[in-house]
Order: structure tokens, then sequence, then C-alpha cells
């Protein structure tokens, strides 16, 4: 995700980083390249101007100079920086107190709108609501056709109208319909326009005015840079948006639109979508998302997004699986969690009588939450049949997991033999004999 600018940011933080005292005149040029990278991002030039300056306001003076670390500090205020930049903190979608909740998607054609309606209408299924899809788009031979065929792949209806009508009598019928199946959400997608022109913001604001939408999100195509911003910012005037969500920030979008929609429209950013994936559809955090930035990892997205993605093997699951012999890097990954909340490994150890000698032998080294973390974010970056599947992981493989993760190949293989150190623990531990499969194994 924003690669390029990630990368000369990490480079100018490195070289700030590696020196004891900075001067003035290093300070001004880590500012220089930080300006010139959010630039070449193509973010906002008034909000490039903005954002240095308050960088400044905050490193500025003679603490700075003379701190002991005085590399972390700058970073530490790009960071906040950037925090504030996006917004401070998450915005969740907004719910209906009565009736359903309806949503409104609009923004320009190609920006991703029929692809987001069906991802909220799949997040919001997830979430334990009912919701309705509605296409109102007529401009497109095909694009009621792509609606239905999206909501059929996630089992959610779709209300859609076999002849031409204008938008805000579709969204009419589409309300009535949403209320006899007792739909608890109501997605509506919009048809674009390349531009918007006084009929298509006239049109948009009749289609609002009759569905009383609880959220208005824009849609903002990270691909399109500065340009989308601007067209971003006309929505809002027409039809009074409440959050945007952009679109396509796959890892090559130089990352301007991201970073300059908050500022310029006002607006939170609510959610990101990357891909083609249905299910890529991720609440924004602007803590999160400049620590990523910044490469400091986003370890909590990751965590979450496995909680998805995996569904969590519960504990007693495991050790069934185990008892069978079966300990794939799943079952792996819920040990390291579970590891994780119960402390390091070897403060465990230290609880079982003998146990000093034990780690002696399996060379478990004091490890701290880092470790759980790395490995973690390692397993996370595999795909789910990789993950049951390990034999799989040959040489690409593992470096595409290494660039996903952030690591190095040679951290993946260090994993894989952890993880092949573990199962054979595992199946010694509970193959019957219990502590004493455990003792034979360790030569005990
Ligand atoms: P609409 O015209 O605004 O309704 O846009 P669509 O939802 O039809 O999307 C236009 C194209 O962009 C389609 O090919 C989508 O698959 C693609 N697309 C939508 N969202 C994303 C995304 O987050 N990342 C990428 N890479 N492509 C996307
Ligand atoms: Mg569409």
């Amino acid at each position: 995700m924003l690669e390029t600018l990630s990368e000369r940011l990490q480079a100018t933080f490195g070289r700030l980083g590696s020196r004891g005292r900075i001067t003035e005149d290093d300070l001004d040029t880590a500012l220089r390249e930080v300006r010139i990278a959010l630039l070449e991002a193509d973010v906002n030039f008034r909000v490039v101007r903005d954002f240095v300056a308050h960088v400044r306001e905050r490193t500025s003076g003679a603490e700075l100079l003379q701190s002991i670390t005085p590399g972390q500090q700058v970073i530490g205020a790009v960071n906040d920086e950037l925090v504030e930049l996006l917004g401070g903190g998450n915005e969740p979608l907004l719910r209906a107190q009565r009736g359903p909740t309806k949503i409104l998607i609009c923004g320009v054609q190609g920006s991703g709108k029929t692809t987001l309606a069906a991802r909220l209408a799949l997040h919001l299924q997830k979430d334990g609501l009912q919701p309705l899809l509605v296409a109102t788009d007529f401009q497109r031979a095909a694009a009621s056709e792509q609606l239905r065929v999206l909501g059929e792949q996630i089992g959610v209806p779709v209300y859609a109208e076999e002849t031409e009508a204008p938008a805000p009598e579709i969204g009419k019928r589409a309300l009535a319909e949403a209320k006899r199946r007792g739909a608890s959400a109501v997605v509506v997608d919009t048809r674009g326009a390349v531009a918007l022109d006084d009929e298509f913001a006239d049109e948009l604001t009749d289609l609002a005015d009759e569905i009383d939408p609880t959220e208005v999100l824009i849609v903002v195509d990270a691909m399109t840079g500065q340009e989308a911003v601007t067209l971003a910012r006309d929505f809002d005037d027409a039809v009074e948006g409440t959050g945007i969500v952009v679109t396509k920030v796959d890892s090559d979008t130089r990352g301007g639109a991201v970073l300059s929609v908050r500022q310029v429209t006002g607006l939170p950013i609510k959610f990101l979508t990357t891909g083609e994936r249905l299910e890529a559809l991720e609440a924004f955090h602007p803590d999160r998302f400049a620590s990523r930035i910044l490469g400091m990892g986003d370890v909590v997205s990751l965590v979450e997004k496995a909680k998805e993605t995996i569904g969590e093997r519960d504990a007693k699951e495991v050790a069934r699986r185990m008892q069978r012999g079966e300990f794939d890097l799943e079952d792996f990954l819920t040990q390291l969690q579970q590891m994780q909340q119960m402390g390091p490994i070897s403060g465990l150890l230290d609880m079982l009588p003998g146990a000093g000698q034990m780690k002696q032998q399996l060379a478990i080294p004091d490890v701290g939450e880092d470790f759980w973390k790395h490995n973690e974010a390692i397993i996370l970056s595999m795909t789910p049949s990789e993950r049951r599947h390990p034999e799989i992981i040959d040489g690409s493989r593992r470096r595409r997991i290494a660039a996903g993760s952030g690591k190095q190949p040679a951290d993946v293989n260090r994993l894989l033999n952890q993880y092949r150190e573990a199962k054979k623990l595992m199946v010694a531990m509970t193959s019957g004999k219990g502590a004493g499969g455990l003792g034979r194994l360790l030569g005990l």
C-alpha cells in the first residue's frame, strides 16, 4: 500500500535515525525530503505545506536537538501529524436509530461504486443485518445486471427494475420493497458520470431527498489522485456527504487521494478497498494507516483480518486435531495467539518442575512480544491452502509471503522450522502418553 511514498519516508528517517545528534540543517533536509515525497505522491500542495509546517512546529526548538534520540522524535512528530491529517480516529459507519440503515453511494463512473455496494452489503450481513441492494443505474446497459450478479455471489437480494425510470422514483419503490421484506439495511448504488454536471447533481439530490439516507458515501478512486479529491468536494457540495470511501488503494497507488481527501473535503474516510475480492473492505483507522506508511507495521489490522479469514479455531478443536496427529499452520497460529495472551513461553516453562533443563535442551530463547507478532504476520500473509498444507510452500511462495509481511525469505524459513519443531512436540505430547511422550522427545 502506497509503497513508493512509504519507501521514501522510511529512507529519510533511516538517515535521520542513524545520527546521535541532529542539527537544524539535518532537520531542514529531512523535512524537505518529506515535502518532496508527499508532493510526488500527488498530495494536494496546500495539504503538504500545512503538514510540513506542523511537523516543524512539533519538532522545533533546542529540546529536539539535544534529545538523545532526535531521529525518533522527528518520526514521532510525522506520525502524529499523519494521524491528524487522516482524521484522528476511526469513524464507524452510522446506523439508523429507527428503521433500516440507508446508505447512498455516489461518485464518478468507474470509481468502484457498484463493487463497494456489494462489499458494504456483505459487511452489514456479517454484522447480522439483512441488507437489500438497490440498482438505480440505467446509464450502462449491464449496470443492474452487474449488481444482480454480485448480490447473488454474496446471497443478498437486489432490487432492480426492468424499464428505465428516474432514480428518485426507483428509490421510493425500493424502500417500499425493503419494508415489505423487513430489510434492516438498504444500500443504494447510483449511476456514475464522468463529471458532476447540474443535471446529475439534481438527480442525486432528488434521490437523496427521497431516500433520506443515514450515510451518503462518496467514492474516491485512489488511482486518479488529485482529480478525484476535487470531484469528491463537488459531490459533497451537491449531496452533503457523510463519509468517504477510497477505492483501489492497491500497493502501487501513489496515495495522494487518501492523504488529501480528509483535509480537502472535511469528511471522514470510513473505508478503504483493495483488489477485486468482495471481502476486501477495510475500516479506516488513521493511526494504523500512518504506522503502515511509516513502516511500523499494522499488526492490529492483520490480527483482525485473521479472525475474519481464519475464523479462529478454538482450543478444543486444536486439541482434537492434534490427537489425530494433525497440526497445520492455522493451529500453530492459534497457539501463537494464545501464547501471546499468556505471556512469554519461557515464563510458562518456568512454572513446570524441572523446566530449567528442558528450556536449555529446547533452546527456547527468552522472546518478547515482537517475536510472536513477526511470526503471526508471516502466517497471515499466507493463503489458506498454504496454511493448511505448509509443504506446498516453495521458493517463490516464500518470497511472496516474505514481501507480504515485510520480512525476509529467511524469516519465513525460520518460522517454518519452528512450526515443524512445534508439530513434532505436539504429536509427541499427545500420542496418548502425555508427558512421557514429551520426555522421550527430549531424551529425558
Ligand atoms: P462504478 O462504475 O463506480 O460502479 O465502478 P465498478 O464497481 O463497476 O468498478 C469499476 C472497476 O474497478 C471494476 O473493474 C472493478 O472490479 C474495479 N474495482 C472496484 N474496486 C476496486 C478496488 O478496490 N481495487 C481494484 N484494483 N479495482 C477495483
Ligand atoms: Mg456502477
